[in-house]
C-alpha cells in the first residue's frame, strides 16, 4: 500500500507512507506495526474483568507528549509490521484465550488497516478503540460499525500546554469534535454480564502535576458537552519517566491535594464513571513491550 500524502489524523501532516518508509510526523509506515498482543490488566474493571482485555500495542503515535508511558513503542517505534490478514488472526487467537473484548491500544495512525483487518475477522467479542482523543471526526466515521467502545483521552482543555506538552495545537476542539463522533457512532454506555461493557465511550483522564486547573476543566468540558452520554475514568497512576523525568513540573507524581482538588469536582459534577486510588503506581500499568503474541 502507498499513501502518497497522509492527512488521517488532525495533524494533517501530509507525510509520504509506504510499507518501509514512513515520512509523515508520527512516522507510520503504511502498515501496520505492533509491539505487544495479549491480555491485558490494566483497564478499568468493565475492561479488563477477570480474564483481560485482548490488547494489540500499536507502535508510533501522533501525539509527541512528553510524559508518554509508553515511550520505545510511541516514540521510538519498537515494533513489528504486521498484514491485516495478520492482524485479524490475532483477534481469532485473543478471542480463543477468553478474554473479554479486543482492545486496539494507540491505532490512529492505522485506521484504515485496522478497519481492512476487522472485515477480514469481526469477533464476536466487543471491539475497543482506545486512543489519545486527538482524532479526525472523518477518520473515525471509517470505523462506524466495526467498533462497539471508544476509549479516548481528553488530556487538555488548555490548548496551549497542550501544544507544550503533547506538541498539537487545538488539542479541546478537537477531541470536542471527536468523541462527539465517538458517542453518536456507540450511543450511552451499556453492559452485558459480569458488568463488561459492551457498547459506548469511556472517557479517560490522567491528572498531571501542576495542572488540576487543567483538570477541572477538562471535567466542566465533558459535562457541559456530553453530560450523561459517557463515563469517565479519573487517573491518577502519572509516573514521571523519559523525557518527563528532567521536567520542571513533570518530574514529580501528582500530591494527595492536587488529586482531591480534581476528585471533588467530579463528584461536584455528578459524573458517572470510575477514579483511581492515589496509590495506583504508573509501573503496574506498563506491560513488556517485547513483541509477546506478535
Ligand atoms: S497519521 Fe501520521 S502521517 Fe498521517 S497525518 Fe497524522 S501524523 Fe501525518
Amino acid at each position: 500500500m502507498i499513501i502518497e500524502s497522509c492527512k488521517l489524523c488532525p495533524r494533517e501532516c501530509g507525510g509520504y507512507r509506504d510499507d518501509e518508509i514512513g515520512k509523515g510526523i508520527c512516522g507510520a509506515r503504511a502498515v501496520a506495526e505492533v509491539a505487544r498482543i495479549a491480555p491485558h490488566f490494566g483497564e478499568e474493571p468493565c475492561i479488563s474483568g477477570t480474564r483481560g482485555s485482548g490488547a494489540v500495542f500499536f507502535s508510533r503515535c501522533v501525539m509527541k507528549c512528553l510524559f508518554c508511558q509508553n515511550y520505545d513503542i510511541s516514540h521510538k517505534g519498537f515494533g513489528k509490521a504486521v498484514t491485516a490478514g495478520a492482524l485479524a488472526e490475532k483477534y481469532k487467537m485473543l478471542e480463543d484465550m477468553g478474554v473479554h473484548n479486543i482492545n486496539l491500544v494507540n491505532g490512529t495512525h492505522y485506521i484504515p488497516q485496522i478497519c481492512e483487518s476487522l472485515t477480514i475477522y469481526k469477533p464476536s467479542i466487543p471491539i475497543v478503540f482506545n486512543c489519545g482523543g486527538y482524532e479526525k471526526p472523518e477518520s473515525l466515521k471509517l470505523l462506524q460499525g466495526l467498533v462497539d467502545v471508544y476509549l479516548p483521552d481528553f488530556k487538555y482543555a488548555d490548548d496551549e500546554l497542550a501544544y507544550e506538552y503533547s506538541g498539537v495545537r487545538n488539542y479541546k476542539e478537537t477531541a470536542e469534535r471527536a468523541i462527539a463522533e465517538m458517542i453518536r457512532q456507540t450511543g450511552k454506555p451499556r453492559f452485558g454480564g459480569g458488568g463488561m461493557i459492551t457498547g459506548g465511550t469511556v472517557i479517560r483522564h490522567l491528572v498531571l502535576p501542576s495542572a488540576t486547573k487543567n483538570s477541572i476543566e477538562v471535567l466542566k468540558t465533558i459535562k457541559a458537552r456530553f453530560g450523561d452520554s459517557v463515563l469517565v475514568s479519573l487517573m491518577a497512576q502519572y509516573t514521571p519517566c523519559g523525557e518527563a523525568l528532567a521536567h520542571k513540573k513533570l518530574s514529580r507524581k501528582i500530591t494527595a491535594r492536587e488529586y482531591q482538588r480534581v476528585l471533588d469536582t467530579l463528584f461536584e459534577l455528578d459524573l458517572d464513571g470510575y477514579a483511581q486510588e492515589l496509590e495506583s503506581s504508573g509501573e503496574e500499568f506498563i506491560p513488556d513491550f517485547d513483541l509477546t503474541g506478535v
